[in-house]
C-alpha cells in the first residue's frame, strides 16, 4: 500500500501538481490519519481534483472524462458492486456491452479494484478517469436513487423500476403519497436524522431534517401536494384530518430496514393555511449506549462507573435540552442491570425500551407525574430508581427520601454546569443538610459534533487555542499540583495513563483538526456527536460549602481545586485527541461563560472567572 502511495506522490510531484518539498509531510500525514494520498492531495487545496484526473489518465493511458451524468446510468447494473467498496476505491459502474463493462474510477493505478471489477462482471474491464469527488457524488446519487426505489417493510405497495421518489409526485393518486411519505421515513433512518420538519413555504414544501442537532434541507415537493402529505402523516398518526385549526399530537409505530421506530408526530396550524408537521423519530431497538461508548476520559469512567455501584445516593446528570442527558442515563442503567436488581423508571416520553427493568410514561394529564411514579416506586421494593427530570421541590423531596432510605436514584436537572445543579436544589426548598448526605455526583454535559473521518486534516495549533482551551504550560503545572493532592478523590489509584491532559507535552505544538466536507459527510464536515464531561463529587472539600449555601461559582471553584475537570477541560481533551474542532468546543462551553456572569454576579467577575477555567 505505501509503495502504491509513494508511486501515486512521485508521480504528482513530477508532472508538478504537487511542490516535492511537501511530498514527505504529505506521507507523514497520509500514514498517521490511514488516509488516501489522493483524498490529501485534493482535499487539503493542493491541487485540483480534475488536475490531478488529468495527469493520471495521462499516465495510465486511459480517457479523461470532467463529468458524470448519473441519469445515464442503469442503477440496477451499477449497484451490483457493494457501495462500500465503490466508495473505498472511488470506482461507479456506468455500462455494460458484450465486449466489456465500462467503469469511471478516480485512480486508475488501482489495478486491484479493476480486477475485483472484472472477476465480478466476467470480462474486460474498460476505464475512464474523473475527479474523485465528482465520482463520490455520482455514487451517492445512484445509490441513493436505488434507495428510494427499496421498498418499506411491511408496505405491499409495489414499485416502478426506475421511479425516482420526488417524481412520484407528478401524478396525483394516492398510492404514491404513500411511498413518498415512507421514503421519508427511510431516508430520515439512513441519515440518521433525530427529527423530520415538513413546512409549506411560497411555492413548494420544503422537507428538512435534524442531523446531528443542525437542520438539513432534505427534500423538496411542489406546494399543491402539501395537503395529501399532512393527510397522510394524520391517518398513519390516528390524528383527525379534518381539524386543520388546532394543533395535534400523535405518534407512529413503525418498522423502517428492521428497526422499531416511534415516532411522535406534532401539528401546528400556521398562517399560511397550511399545517407544519414535525416528527421526532425515537429508534426503540438500538441505540443503546454502554457506558464506556460515551466517550468519558479513562479517570471520568472509572469515577462514573464507581458512583453508579453505589447502593444509595442521588447522581444527577445536568445540561440543556438536546445535550445527551437521557443517553447517559441509559447508559448507566445499562451497565448496572443485573436480574438482582428491581430497577424502576419514571420518564417523559419512554425512549428506548431496556430488557429486565421497568419502565413507566409518565402522564401529567391524568395525575401520573414523576412524583407520584416515584412515589409508587418506593412501594415497589426497587433497588434502583431513575426519573426522568427532577423540576419541583415534591419529586426533589421524595429522590432524597428515596436515596436516605437505601436506594440509588437516577436523574436529571436542568442547569448549565455541575455546581450550578446544587444551587439550583437549594433553591427548589431541599434542607442542605439533606441534600449533602444524599447527592454524591453531578455529571454537566454538552453533545460536540465529531469531525468526519474522511475529510478532516491536521494544522498546527494556534497559541490563542492553547490559550482559549486551557493547554498553557502554567495551567499544566497547576494540574500536575492537584495530582499530588491526597485528600482528592478525582484520581483513582486504579486509573494509570491513558489521560490525554497528563501526556501533554507543553514544549510542543500540539496538532488540532479542521474538515473541509466531504460526500460522506454531506459537506458539513462532521458524522455524528460525542459528548464532554464535567464530573463533580461531593466530597469533603464541596459538602461544608453545601451546608453554608455557598454560590455555585465557589463550589465550582472549590470543585476545581480538589481535581474536576470542567466541560471546557474534557472538550480540550477531545481536541487534543483529533475528535473535534476548538470552535465545537468553544461554542458547547461558551453558555456556561454567559450564565456565571449573570444573576446575582457582577458580569466582569463572571467572565473572568469563565475564562481562566482551570486556571486556580
Ligand atoms: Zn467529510
Amino acid at each position: 500500500m505505501a509503495s502504491e502511495q509513494r508511486f501515486l506522490g512521485e508521480l504528482l510531484s513530477r508532472r508538478g501538481l504537487v511542490p516535492a518539498d511537501r511530498l514527505e509531510a504529505l506521507y507523514a500525514t497520509q500514514r498517521e490519519r490511514g488516509a488516501d494520498l489522493l483524498d490529501l492531495v485534493v482535499h487539503t487545496n493542493v491541487a485540483d481534483e480534475i488536475a490531478v484526473a488529468k495527469v493520471l489518465a495521462e499516465e495510465a493511458g486511459v480517457p479523461l472524462v470532467e463529468r458524470i451524468d448519473p441519469a445515464e446510468i442503469s442503477t440496477a447494473l451499477a449497484t451490483r458492486v457493494p457501495i462500500t467498496f465503490t466508495k473505498a476505491h472511488k470506482v461507479l459502474v456506468l455500462r455494460e456491452d458484450d465486449a466489456a463493462v465500462h467503469v469511471v474510477c478516480a485512480d486508475p493505478f488501482d489495478t486491484q479494484a479493476l480486477d475485483d471489477l472484472r472477476v465480478i462482471f466476467g470480462k474486460p474491464v474498460e476505464a475512464t478517469v474523473c475527479g474523485r469527488d465528482r465520482i463520490e457524488d455520482a455514487i451517492n446519487r445512484v445509490y441513493e436513487k436505488q434507495a428510494g426505489e427499496e421498498q418499506l417493510e411491511g408496505d405491499e405497495g409495489q414499485t416502478a423500476e426506475d421511479e425516482v421518489a420526488s417524481d412520484i409526485l407528478d401524478s396525483d393518486e394516492e398510492a404514491p403519497v404513500i411511498r413518498w411519505v415512507n421514503s421519508l421515513f427511510l431516508q430520515a433512518m439512513k441519515e440518521r436524522a433525530s427529527d423530520i420538519h415538513i413546512e409549506p413555504e411560497e411555492k413548494e414544501v420544503i422537507v428538512r431534517y435534524r442531523i446531528d442537532g443542525e437542520l438539513y434541507v432534505a427534500r423538496r415537493a411542489p406546494r399543491p401536494f402539501m395537503n395529501s402529505i399532512v393527510s397522510r402523516i394524520k391517518i398513519e398518526s390516528s390524528l383527525n384530518i379534518a381539524e386543520k385549526r388546532l394543533p395535534q399530537d400523535g405518534r407512529i409505530t413503525k418498522k423502517i430496514a428492521g428497526k422499531g421506530f416511534d415516532i411522535r408526530v406534532s401539528t401546528i396550524p400556521t398562517s399560511r393555511g397550511y399545517e407544519r408537521i414535525v416528527m421526532r423519530l425515537l429508534n426503540k431497538s438500538s441505540v443503546l449506549l454502554d457506558l464506556p461508548d460515551l466517550g468519558f476520559s479513562p479517570r471520568e469512567y472509572a469515577l462514573m462507573d464507581g458512583l453508579i455501584r453505589r447502593p444509595d445516593g442521588i447522581i444527577l446528570v445536568t445540561g440543556p435540552t438536546g445535550s445527551g442527558k437521557t443517553t447517559t442515563l441509559y447508559a448507566c442503567i445499562n451497565r448496572i442491570n443485573q436480574p438482582n436488581l428491581n430497577i424502576l423508571t419514571a420518564e417523559d416520553p419512554v425512549e428506548y425500551e431496556i430488557q429486565g427493568i421497568h419502565q413507566v410514561h409518565v402522564q401529567p394529564k391524568i395525575g401520573l407525574t414523576f412524583a407520584s411514579a416515584l412515589r409508587a416506586f418506593l412501594r415497589q421494593d426497587p433497588d434502583i430508581v431513575m426519573v426522568g427530570e427532577i423540576r419541583d421541590h415534591e419529586t426533589l423531596e421524595i429522590a432524597i427520601n428515596a436515596s436516605l432510605t437505601g436506594h440509588l436514584v437516577l436523574s436529571t436537572i436542568h442547569t448549565n454546569d455541575a455546581a450550578g445543579a446544587i444551587t439550583r436544589t437549594i433553591d427548589m426548598g431541599a434542607e442542605p443538610f439533606l441534600l449533602r448526605s444524599s447527592v454524591i455526583g453531578i455529571l454537566a454535559q454538552r453533545l460536540v459534533r465529531v469531525l468526519c473521518p474522511h475529510c478532516k486534516y491536521g494544522y498546527p495549533a494556534e497559541p490563542f487555542e492553547l490559550e482559549e482551551l486551557g493547554l498553557t504550560a502554567e495551567r499544566m503545572k497547576v494540574r500536575a499540583a492537584r495530582r499530588e493532592n491526597p485528600n482528592s478523590r478525582y484520581f483513582p489509584r486504579n486509573v494509570a495513563g491513558g489521560d490525554l491532559f497528563e501526556e501533554f507535552d507543553v514544549t510542543r505544538r500540539p496538532t488540532f483538526y479542521k474538515a473541509k466536507g466531504c460526500n460522506n459527510c454531506t459537506n458539513t464536515g462532521f458524522t455524528g456527536r460525542r459528548g464532554i464531561y464535567e464530573l463533580l463529587l461531593v466530597d469533603d472539600a464541596v459538602g461544608p460549602l453545601i451546608l453554608k449555601k455557598a454560590d455555585s461559582q465557589a463550589i465550582k471553584r472549590t470543585a476545581q481545586d480538589m481535581g474536576m475537570d470542567t466541560l471546557r477541560d474534557d472538550g480540550a481533551r477531545k481536541v487534543l485527541a483529533g475528535l473535534t474542532t476548538v470552535e465545537e468546543v468553544l461554542a458547547a462551553t461558551q453558555e456556561d461563560v454567559e450564565v456565571e456572569g449573570a444573576p446575582g454576579m457582577p458580569a466582569s467577575a463572571g467572565m473572568r472567572s469563565a475564562t481562566t477555567t482551570g486556571a486556580e
